[in-house]
């Protein structure tokens, strides 16, 4: 039986030219009778959207460009996905959620820089949010047909990334190149570097509580070397719930653009006899110190995420441009963290200006940290 004609779902894209949008470029092009792409909406890279838009002849291509928000909000547009890199998605995606557009969304920065706002403005314009990341994805379906009452925790694997097995002690003198070889995932830089240090996960316990509504503490990190099952739910009664894959960000995106049907044969389903078997182990809070600061700067609400979320984009940067070591990177979140001046409310206002004042901070401190240096002599 094939399933019922109707239109195809018409698409608005931002970050059409980043990893997970040309994956999404991909989809379409592979299901024209399910998805087309109306906006291509990217950043910088003019020459990588024009690429795109060749493929995708009938989409309008916008470059960074104040129309954006026009562009998220246009009445041709059923769902609008936000898959820009960081801070810069919020704007688009608070303008698509109060046209009444669903966004499914990437970026999880938005959500922990500003994840009160979002939900508020969910609630206020009846929109939902589906989830892209792959953990959250993953949550998500295990959570189909359940009670919100049943969750009992919520479990997020992460792979451990490039340094799970290597020495602590080692971990200060680690090159970009080598934080760059992540062992299951392929992504673009931020967040390949955010894995590195497992902030990645930290960030993602504050997306999976924006996202679930489920406090803090019922939200717990488990490594998984093989990144099979890519999350888990405990319910109240002792039952556990996992969704498993091979890695490949194929899946958790057309799960997003299709739901609730599922399109035939995104992915190879796992060879798990292939696989063989499927490790678990307990973080080690003091190799990762990312996951609790970034739990604490949950809890502790406010700005506290969005000074969380700006420090660690400054901080990544710095270490992309070789300025700074690696362990200096969550150092620098964590100084950001302690001497914010104040933790103020959710409003836009207030967001931006503690990221930006997160910003210049940790350049100030990654200056400082030079010109000490500097100041040193030789042995
Ligand atoms: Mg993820």
């Amino acid at each position: 039986m094939s399933p019922a004609r109707r239109s195809p779902r018409r698409l608005a894209l931002l970050g059409a030219t980043g990893s997970i949008g040309r994956q999404v470029c991909d989809l379409v092009e592979r299901n024209p009778e399910r998805f087309r792409l109306h906006a291509l909406i990217a950043g910088h890279d003019q020459a990588a959207l024009d690429a795109a838009g060749r493929r995708h002849p009938g989409a309008h291509r916008l470059l960074a460009h104040p129309a954006v928000a026009e562009a998220v909000q246009d009445p041709d547009v059923d769902l609008v996905i936000v898959a820009a890199m960081g801070a810069a998605a919020l704007a688009p995606t608070l303008a698509a959620l109060e046209a009444g557009k669903d966004v499914a969304i990437a970026t999880k920065e938005v959500l922990v820089m500003a994840g009160e706002l979002v939900r508020e403005r969910m609630r206020r314009h009846g929109t939902r949010l589906l989830p892209i990341d792959s953990e959250h994805s993953a949550i998500w379906q295990c959570l189909w047909g359940e009670q919100r009452e049943s969750i009992g925790r919520l479990i997020l694997t992460g792979s451990g990334g490039p340094f799970l097995r290597r020495p602590v002690d080692s971990l200060a003198a680690a090159t970009v190149e080598e934080a760059l070889a992540h062992p299951r995932w392929k992504m673009g830089p931020k967040i390949t570097i955010d894995s590195a240090t497992m902030m990645n996960k930290g960030l993602e316990i504050i997306e999976a509580h924006f996202l679930f509504d489920v406090e803090y503490d019922r939200i717990q990190v488990l490594v998984h070397p093989q990144s099979v099952v890519h999350s888990m739910v405990e319910f109240r009664d002792g039952s556990v719930k996992a969704q498993l894959g091979i890695p490949d960000m194929h899946l958790p995106i057309a799960v997003a653009l299709s739901y609730p049907e599922r399109i035939e044969a995104v992915v190879a389903p796992p060879d798990l006899a292939a696989i063989g078997r499927l490790d678990f182990e307990a973080l080690d809070p003091g190799r990762f110190p990312a996951v609790a600061l970034a739990r604490d700067a949950g809890r502790r609400g406010g700005t506290a995420t969005a000074v969380l979320n700006a420090a660690n984009e400054e901080a990544v940067a710095l270490f992309l441009e070789g300025r700074i070591g690696f362990n200096r990177v969550v150092g620098l979140v964590e100084a950001a963290l302690s001497s914010m001046p104040g933790f103020g409310g959710h409003a836009l206002e207030e967001v931006l200006s503690a990221d930006a004042w997160a910003r210049r901070h940790v350049r100030e401190l990654a200056s400082a940290d030079r010109r000490a240096s500097a100041g040193k002599l030789p042995a």
